[in-house]
């Protein structure tokens, strides 16, 4: 089944992540008719499938705003339906950062994003995966894999929102792969006993025993610390480690599942026969949540000293607000505080893929170095990566030029006119951009 492109121009995201929902809703939005491709039953990505539904960072320094946009309609709108109030944001501090992130109810947040896709005209495929990508005349043959085997789709615009750069890699484009990822964390769902009544010090004695004995590993209760209260306090979310896996593709992904589960498995026999856990139920996330597998090599690259700096980018086309947050397997976390006030950008060539036409891509594959990464792979900032690159995609299709030749001014008209939040005193390269004449 061949689509040939159509009047309106096309757009395919690859990915329903945070990235790829705000992508795909903002280039429909933008005018393009866009093709929203998601391998599993469910949008969302780690925030649903992995069960991390924390997103952070919207709000910061003296509680101002630095994400709008799709990204904050949607959780603000997540919080609305469950009549859970707006938090405080004022009090945001470089050390209690984390309690700025907002609680969703992924269940939520995901059916409201399935509606907002119907209603912005998005067309969704889910259990469907990429197979393979080629260039086409002005635009991308895009074969995908359903249930009932491969087909095809066209489109000006290609958006990768993988989270592991599948789409960039299959179009030829080379990538920047870590040589020891951060670890993931595979998350359980744990009830039937009371965290203030848990005996940590006895428990803690029985876990040396059994570490000892080779029945749990220390990165089984813990972020790699061996012993700590932080799995039961979490009920099991976001709470272990996987240690020394890249889960970029299935053969790496499919190692990260089996070994989270039986991560928890070690940790639920080991609960189980400690008193207080007689009880104990333990469920787990449909997958294990990556936090770092590659990212592309961009027209532009953000540093942690130009994230740590504040760096206003001449094409800025999003802020962030998050400390540098590596997990290490073996230094645990490395953290880098932002100084008071300070709110780093992302520059619109950390979307393209160097020497690529007609490719975009968003989230936290991004071009970025690994402590940068760090920070901008925190969901608020993969959405607004992503609506930009929505709006870039959509209106460089309509334009017929490439992604990186879209006079900027355009492109932040049109962000602001999406609630984006972008720097007041940004810079720009020249007031068009820069580059009047789109190439075709
Ligand atoms: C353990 C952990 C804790 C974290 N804690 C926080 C936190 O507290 N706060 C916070 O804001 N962020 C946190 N993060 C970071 C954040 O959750 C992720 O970096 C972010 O959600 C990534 O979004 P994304 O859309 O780029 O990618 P993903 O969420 O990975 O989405 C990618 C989507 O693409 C789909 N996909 C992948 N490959 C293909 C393919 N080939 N074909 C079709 N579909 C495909 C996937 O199924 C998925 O739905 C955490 C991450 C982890 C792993």
């Amino acid at each position: 089944m061949y689509h040939p492109l159509s009047t309106m121009p096309t757009v395919v995201v690859v990915g329903a992540g945070v990235a790829g929902l705000c992508a795909a809703l903002q280039a429909a939005r933008s005018g393009a008719k866009c093709v929203l491709v998601e391998k599993n039953g469910i949008c969302g990505g780690t925030l649903s499938a992995a069960g991390i539904a924390c997103p952070g960072l919207f709000f910061g320094w003296e509680g101002r705003q630095v994400i709008g946009g799709i990204g904050w309609e949607l959780v603000s709108d997540t919080l609305k339906t469950c009549n859970t109030p707006v938090p405080d944001f004022t009090g945001f501090t470089a050390e209690n950062f984390w309690r700025f992130q907002v609680e969703v109810e992924p269940f939520v947040f995901t059916a409201l994003c399935e509606r907002k896709l119907r209603e912005a005209g998005v067309e969704l495929h889910y259990h469907t995966m990429l197979a393979a990508v080629s260039r086409l005349k002005g635009g991308w043959k895009i074969t995908l894999c359903g249930k009932d085997g491969l087909y095809d789709r066209s489109a000006e615009i290609l958006i990768d929102c993988t989270g592991d750069a599948n789409a960039v890699h299959q179009a030829g484009f080379p990538l920047s792969v870590p040589r020891e990822c951060q670890p993931g964390t595979y998350s359980g769902f744990c009830s039937g006993y009371d965290p203030d009544k848990v005996d940590y010090v006895a428990l803690k004695e029985a876990y040396l025993k059994a570490e000892a004995r080779g029945e749990i590993l220390p990165a089984d209760l813990g972020w790699g610390s061996g012993f700590s209260p932080l799995f039961l306090l979490r009920r099991g979310t976001n709470a272990n480690h996987v240690n020394g896996i890249n889960g970029c593709d299935s053969e790496g992904r499919t190692r990260m599942e089996v070994a989270g589960r039986e991560s928890l498995l070690r940790v639920y026999r080991f609960l189980k026969r400690n008193p207080g856990f007689e009880r104990l139920r333990m469920d787990c996330a449909m997958e294990c949540g990556v936090r770092e597998s590659r990212t592309i090599i961009g027209e532009e690259r953000v540093t942690a000293e130009e994230y740590r700096s504040g760096k206003v980018w001449p094409e800025t086309i999003a802020q962030a607000l998050y400390p540098m947050d590596l997990h290490d397997a073996t230094q645990g976390i490395i953290k880098v505080d932002l100084p008071r006030g300070v709110v780093p950008t992302v520059p619109r060539g950390a979307l393209i893929p160097a020497g690529s036409s007609g490719l975009i891509a968003a989230g936290r594959i991004i071009a970025s170095d690994r402590l940068a990464n760090a920070a901008l792979r925190i969901q608020a900032v993969c959405m607004a990566t992503g609506q930009a690159a929505g709006a870039l995609a959509a209106l460089s299709a309509e334009r017929h030029c490439e992604p990186k030749d879209l006079p900027y001014a355009v492109l932040r008209e049109e962000l602001l006119a999406h609630r984006v939040i972008l720097p007041e005193n940004g810079e720009m390269a020249s007031p068009a951009g820069g580059r009047e004449e789109c190439r075709a």
